[in-house]
């Protein structure tokens, strides 16, 4: 039987991060697909670049940035101010919607102000308390809770107030009012930087640190023997001394033999279609959010507006519930579906369709709430006991940039390097 120090599953961001940390050690790296990249992958068709979905860079470690530049040589990394809108009522207005209600119609901006002067004065504990409480009813129920309700694609009140984290651009009374004189509508992605041969190309950067003999593609973990420390793949037996997992949570669990409740790790799943149309359309913008139900997707980006390319290339997100199943004909039936929703709000006029591609992440957002914190971080200290350790966006159960993985693998690496 093979034998290994250090068994990682999983060749996306996380696993790719904590093996070039650990450089010379013994390690081994199981990879279910047959290419590294998890959910930073990206596709080439027919001359367009497209990632499994739209995935922009704000690095708040520039070290870590830099870590990567160095190594993507004769790569250009763009960097771009942000045009995100929101398509409302037939028109654009800014993103974020609660920084921009100046630009909506006269009575429907009073009616905004007026809320958010009669905000409940409670806090809320929940995701769709909470955005009653900050912003007031108008700002709500105009775009916050129906954008989320289908992103998400759940009811609100079951995530926790702080949900998403940082990624939420929050704003104070002052700076929604404040705004229509002086225009700020920033955020922690005001600018962001995106490599020219796609999010792939940071895999790459990583997988320079990884020998490619220790990286195997094709080969899925189906069990972990906790006691015997040995883990069984689609392949072959191997025995362990530590496991580094970025599958997610539920999957390892599954794995190791160690029940749960699924109630209390829901999430959602995300239908990407990547677009490619013969000329170009908006100009401009790089990505659009919809709040309207009935409209398919929920948010449509433009790399052609990245790239500053002359045919428009679209990625589409579409979201289910963790339940909902998609055939591969219901898939056929939803993209002629985004396809005529695309029409109906001005985004395919004349262009025709040349090339695409479409992929579902599953999970794609995962529903933070203090029962999931608690049974995630519960379950992770279990595991730890056995030397199984979960990392990364699914692993840990949480909301995260490709950053914060690496972040948390090189802290796992060296945690686990000093008790050597
Ligand atoms: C819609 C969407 C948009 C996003 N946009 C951005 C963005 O703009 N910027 C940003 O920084 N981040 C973005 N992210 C987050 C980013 O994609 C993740 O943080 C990152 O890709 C997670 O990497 P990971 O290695 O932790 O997990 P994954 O990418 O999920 O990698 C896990 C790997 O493990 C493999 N695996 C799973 N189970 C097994 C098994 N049993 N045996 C063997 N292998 C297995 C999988 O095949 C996969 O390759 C986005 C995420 C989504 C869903």
């Amino acid at each position: 039987m093979e034998c290994t120090d250090y068994l990682i599953i999983g060749a996306g961001v996380s696993g790719l991060a904590f093996a070039d940390w650990l450089g010379e050690a013994d390690y081994l790296i199981v990879e279910a697909e047959d290419e590294m990249g998890g959910y930073c992958r990206t596709v080439r068709r027919d001359g367009f670049i497209w990632d499994y979905s739209g995935h922009f860079f704000h690095f708040r470690h520039p070290e870590i940035e830099q870590y990567l530049v160095d190594r993507m040589v004769g790569q250009r990394v763009l960097r771009i101010e942000r045009d995100s809108r929101i398509w409302y009522a037939n028109r654009f207005v800014d993103y974020p919607f609660q920084k921009n209600i100046h630009q909506l119609p006269p009575a429907e901006y009073q009616q905004c102000v007026r809320d958010l002067h009669e905000r409940p004065k409670e806090a809320g504990n929940n995701f769709k308390d909470m955005l009653y409480a900050r912003y007031g009813r108008g700002i709500a129920e105009k775009f916050l809770i129906p954008y989320n309700t289908k992103l998400y694609a759940t009811n609100l009140a079951e995530l926790d107030a702080g949900a998403m984290g940082r990624f939420f651009p929050h704003a104070s009374v002052e700076e929604i009012l404040g705004n229509a004189d002086l225009p700020d509508s920033g955020g922690y992605n005001a600018t962001f930087t995106y490599p020219e041969g796609g999010a792939i190309q940071y895999i790459q950067a990583l997988a320079q640190g990884v020998a490619s003999e220790k990286i195997a593609l094709s080969e899925r973990v189906i069990g972990i023997d906790l006691e015997s420390k040995i883990a069984t793949t689609t392949l072959r037996q191997i025995h362990y001394g530590t496991i580094v997992s970025s599958a997610p949570l539920i999957s390892l669990l599954s794995m190791c033999g160690v029940p749960f409740d699924p109630r209390v790790f829901n999430h959602n799943k995300v239908l990407v279609f990547n677009l490619g149309f013969d000329s170009k359309g908006l100009p401009d913008v790089h990505w659009v959010y919809y709040p309207q139900r009935e409209l398919s997707f929920y948010r449509v980006g433009f790399y052609d507006n990245i790239f500053n390319s002359d045919r428009m290339s679209l990625y589409v997100e579409v979201s289910l519930a963790r339940d909902e199943t998609l055939s591969a004909n219901d898939r056929g039936t939803m993209k002629v579906r985004v396809l005529a929703d695309l029409q109906a709000c001005g985004v395919l006029t004349h262009q025709s369709l040349v090339a695409s591609h479409d992929v579902l992440l599953d999970p794609a957002y995962v529903h933070i709430t203090a029962r999931s914190n608690a049974a995630a971080s519960a379950k992770k200290a279990l595991l730890a006991t056995h030397e199984v350790h979960s990392i990364g966006r699914y692993g840990s159960w949480t909301y995260c940039s490709i950053e914060d993985n690496i972040v948390e693998a090189r802290a796992l690496a060296e945690r686990l390097d000093s008790m050597r």
